[in-house]
């Protein structure tokens, strides 16, 4: 196990290309080419500290953010070309990443609440929130149109200690193509559902795939 308490200015790309590896090596069923993948980042946990003033994560959720519906979350994920609105880095819906942990619970561990010391850091930095631009206590719509996509990590107080001077001022570049990882998504949650354990009830990815309009494989 690795506590991770800081956060590089590289970190979401290192994270997001070792990520797009395992996926799509887990939805060949390559689970050990996929685990020499993730061999970099195995084991690492969250250490810091995160306020949660602004933040959307499960477990942690605002009343505001319970108005929004899991569909409209995804929509707006799929108009945002998964990327995140504060840094412009690339991102990835929670229920992909999840699916990764359910194959590597240990190498990649979740935990719904988001505990310190039981979460990899990549569900900080790449799963992208679906917040409010116009906080609905302030009159915002509820609906997509009044949602913007953003990192957990970006979504938070924190980041503005954490990011402000290393990606406000430089945008991180557009990936052309990129998808959430959602192509490797239904073969991942396979792949899972063979070697794996589960994090989440027997409907979680299910339903998932049908608001990503993607269909169960097998
Ligand atoms: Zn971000």
């Amino acid at each position: 196990m690795t506590l991770i308490d800081s956060v590089s200015d590289d970190a979401v790309d290192l994270y997001a290309d070792i990520l797009e590896d395992v996926a799509h090596l887990l939805a060949k069923k390559d689970v050990e080419d996929a685990r020499a993948s993730l061999a970099p980042i195995a084991g690492e946990q969250w250490a810091v500290r995160v306020p949660t003033t602004r933040t959307v994560t499960a477990g942690t959720r605002t009343a505001d953010a319970r108005r929004v519906s899991a569909r409209s979350r995804a929509e707006a994920l799929i108009r945002d070309r998964f990327r995140c609105s504060r840094c412009g880095g690339r991102g990835v819906p929670r229920c992909v990443l999840v699916a990764i942990s359910d194959v590597f619970p240990e190498e990649f561990p979740y935990d719904r609440h988001y505990g310190r010391g039981r979460i990899h850091p990549a569900y900080w930095l790449l799963v992208l929130e679906a917040d409010h631009t116009l906080a609905f206590a302030k009159g915002g719509a509820d609906d997509v149109t009044n949602l913007t996509a953003m990192h957990a990590l970006c979504n938070t107080q924190k980041a503005d200690a954490l990011l402000d001077e290393l990606s406000l001022r430089n945008p991180l570049p557009e990936r052309p193509g990129w998808d959430g990882l959602l192509t490797a998504y239904p073969g991942i949650v396979q792949a899972g559902e063979e070697v794996g354990s589960r994090h989440a009830s027997p409907r979680y990815h299910v339903d998932w795939m049908r608001r990503f309009g993607l269909s169960p494989v097998g």
